[in-house]
């Protein structure tokens, strides 16, 4: 996203958990047992693994995302219409929207607390952080997260010629697409950084949506670019990147969605809305 150091640290973004997910929540062997015996019985109404969220902070299980009233358009074909730029969704839907940047952070057992939370995120990918990481992002994919475009090289964009602002759009949803079968329709500018030819070039490259975000999770701390400082309905919040010495990606997601919980809210996929 925004801020890069040393090598790069973006923000990672949320993907989305795919609705009819079929996994269940998964234990290592060992935990079984531990996580019954601490579960009070109820644990046992829907067998073992039943309250998964124990295991990553929560006090109680994040409820699954409603069904948003108006499905959003089929994917766009590339022509003139200029994307909208969104970082706030306007629904009355009890959700917030996590998104990560940048694929610095590429921690398994974050795939866990996706897979286990049944999280809806949304990973805004850059090709030059990821490296030869995908294999990690494929994984998150296959619990649930979605892939979204976040350039090749992560530039500023603004003030750029169309041409090289074209290639790190289209570059990237080649990329994703030559990796992962699908050509993203959102994307993120690093930064959060844009002008009037980013949109052309995004539209010309299929990108539905521009996203930023209304809030942003750095270290432990939520802040907000714009309105109130308070997390509501619709809140596209973004995931800062790690600090050297900072909590981890497992612990500042814990710790926004004990957040996202005190507000009545729960995780909704982002690209259910856009
Ligand atoms: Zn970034």
């Amino acid at each position: 996203m925004r801020r890069l150091r040393g090598p790069l640290a973006g923000t990672l973004m949320a993907a989305a958990l795919l609705t009819g997910c079929a996994l269940d929540s998964v234990e290592r062997p060992g935990e079984k047992a531990a996580e019954r015996v601490r579960s009070d019985g109820s644990a046992g109404e829907r067998g073992a693994g039943a309250q998964p969220y124990r295991r990553w902070g929560l006090e109680a299980p994040l409820p699954p995302a409603p069904k948003p009233a108006v499905r959003p358009p089929a994917a766009r074909a590339a022509g003139p219409a200029l994307p909208p730029v969104v970082r706030h969704i306007r629904t009355s839907d009890k959700v917030v929207f996590l998104t990560y940047d940048d694929g610095a952070e590429k921690d398994p057992r974050f795939v866990d607390m996706v897979r286990e939370l049944r999280l809806p995120v949304s990973m805004f990918l850059t090709d030059s952080v990821v490296g030869p990481g995908y294999g990690h992002f494929a994984r998150l994919r296959s619990v649930g997260a979605s892939i979204q475009n976040h350039t090749l090289d992560h530039p500023a964009l603004r003030g750029l010629p169309y041409a090289g602002q074209r290639a790190e759009i289209c570059g990237q949803q080649n990329k994703l697409n030559s990796r992962f079968g699908v050509r993203p329709r959102l994307f993120r500018p690093p930064y959060g950084t844009y002008d009037t030819t980013t949109l052309r070039a995004a539209a010309d490259c299929g990108i539905a949506a521009v996203v930023l975000w209304r809030a942003s999770m750095e270290g432990t701390e939520l802040t907000f670019t714009h309105g109130e400082s308070r997390l509501r309905a619709g809140d596209i919040v973004s995931v800062a990147s790690r600090e050297a010495t900072g909590p981890t990606l497992v612990e500042r997601t814990a710790r926004l969605l004990r957040e996202v919980q005190g507000r009545g809210l729960t995780v909704g996929r982002l690209e259910d809305y856009l």
